[in-house]
């Protein structure tokens, strides 16, 4: 008996003649003159193995139960198959049923389903092809990324979920209490009294590691961050979640220019990687939800990004003649109608804008000798705006004091913060990459809820 289990992805590289046994899910099923074909999934990749049972292999019994969505074992051998698109096919001998699904009550039928039908059913969406898809895409982009920064001397820190400190106000924060919300404590004033509360004053989850991770950068000199994420921003859009995961370097002795560059050549690395990983998958993407996809991705991966100050985007924008949702005015933040036309209209590629005002940036960013704007740096890409945010830090203690007061921020809580720029205080950078931002990049799915597992926004945290 030379049945040997393997999965799809590899039984499509065995030799002619081979005995193998695979196990998956019925993506359909065709009976047509006396032999039933059958497409079994297993997610080890986009296409499915066909099976084909001549009448009389298996027992009608059995055969009877593989229906779209049920479990199985097939065992047989792999021949060369007549059908184009595939060089072999299983000829089954032998059927295990695992278990059923009742074909009446299935929600995925081999019809297509709206992304939005797709998302209610999280729990069987994974089984489509879009989904399949999309996250094994996740997975190839993920092990990029720690590729790219371990090549290259980074080490992996994980910052806390859990924090006190409010990392500028980059989002609303989720708070954290063990305190009975019915009933809490209250200091004699009446005001909730949270050193009674599980850390002794209010706790948050966090809205991004970076200023740990400069903690670390000032030790190990190159670090990386790649955790989840929590902004409870009570925007419905297309382009932000209540949790997400961002991956964040921070560079000692880097400054802006080099800053950009890391930016620059980790998008493209990550993007070949992709484009040389995960290619059936992308294919997909291109020919049914985004025609650009791979026509865009090649050409990143080979071209310079732009590059342009707030000051000139402002400039650009205002000459280009068009009515904009949002005011252009020196001075307030770049939208994603303004992002979107910079990248896709003006440099039709990758672009990073710099040196925007410092009313609108962190009170982390170094100020620039004009004293107006900082070192700052936003990478733009067509169809989804703004993927990455990063900067230069401020390294100067007077500085950066001011800057804090400035920002009405209360400099006890940043006390460890202000003593980096008191013992071996040095120029660093970095960035922030939004996982599912560059998911959205990378497949062309227009909507960021479907490129995480189980996506939490307003008003949905279901599975
Ligand atoms: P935006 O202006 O698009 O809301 P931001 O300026 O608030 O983003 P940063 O604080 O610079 O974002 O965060 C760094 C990166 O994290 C962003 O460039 C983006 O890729 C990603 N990001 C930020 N907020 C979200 C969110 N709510 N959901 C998903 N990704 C996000
Ligand atoms: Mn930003």
């Amino acid at each position: 008996m030379g049945f040997r289990f393997v999965s799809i992805k590899h039984a499509f590289g065995l030799a002619v003649g081979s005995e193998t046994t695979l196990r998956g899910w019925v993506r359909s099923r065709r009976d047509s003159k006396g032999i039933t074909f059958i497409e079994l999934n297993d997610g080890s990749r986009f296409k499915s193995m066909q099976l084909v049972v001549d009448a009389g292999a298996v027992p009608d019994e059995t055969l009877k139960q593989v229906t779209t969505g049920s479990s199985i074992a097939a065992s047989g051998i792999l021949v060369e198959s007549p059908a184009k698109g595939q060089a072999v096919e299983l000829k089954v001998a032998a059927i295990q049923i695992y278990g059923g699904a009742d074909p009446a009550t299935y929600p995925l039928q081999k019809k297509g389903h709206s992304l939005e039908f797709l998302r209610e059913i999280s729990h069987l969406r994974v089984r489509s092809n879009t989904f399949g898809a999309a996250f094994r895409v996740r997975n190839a982009l993920t092990h990029a990324i720690h590729t790219f920064f371990q090549e290259r001397d980074f080490i992996y820190v994980q910052t806390p979920i859990i924090t006190t400190s409010d990392c500028e106000g980059a989002g609303q924060m989720f708070g954290v209490t063990t305190l009975n919300l019915q009933q809490p404590p209250r200091t004699p004033d009446g005001k909730v009294d949270w050193q009674q509360d599980f850390f002794g004053r209010p706790a948050y989850l966090t809205v991004s590691g970076q200023l740990e991770g400069e903690i670390f950068a000032l030790a190990f000199s190159k670090v990386y961050t790649f955790g989840p994420t929590f902004r409870a921003e009570n925007s419905n859009t297309p382009r932000h979640l209540a949790e997400f995961w961002m991956i964040e370097p921070e560079m000692a002795f880097y400054e802006l220019a080099d800053d950009m560059q890391l930016a620059e050549e980790f998008l493209k690395y990550t993007i070949r990687y992709v484009l040389d990983h995960c290619r059936e998958d992308l294919e997909f993407f291109n020919q049914f939800i985004e025609k650009s996809v791979l026509a865009t991705l090649e050409h990143v991966a080979e071209s310079q990004f732009g590059h342009i100050t707030y000051t000139d985007a402002i400039q650009e924008l205002k000459k280009s003649g068009r009515s904009w949702e949002f005011p252009v005015e020196w001075g307030s933040d770049l939208q994603t109608e303004h992002e979107r036309f910079l990248s896709e209209e003006v440099f039709k590629k990758p672009v990073i804008v710099t040196d925007y005002p410092k009313d609108i940036k962190a009170f982390y960013m170094r100020v620039n000798d004009d004293g107006k704007t900082v070192r700052a740096m936003d990478v733009l890409v067509p169809r989804v705006g703004e993927i990455i945010g990063g900067s230069q830090r401020e390294e100067r203690h007077d500085v950066l004091r001011q800057r804090l007061r400035d920002a009405g921020l209360d400099e006890k809580p940043y006390w460890w913060y202000l003593d980096l720029r008191r013992y071996g205080s040095v120029p660093h950078a970095g960035f922030g990459l939004g996982l599912e931002r560059m998911m959205m990049y990378l497949t062309g799915l227009k909507n960021i809820r479907d490129v995480i597992p189980f996506p939490r926004t307003p008003g949905n945290a279901d599975f």
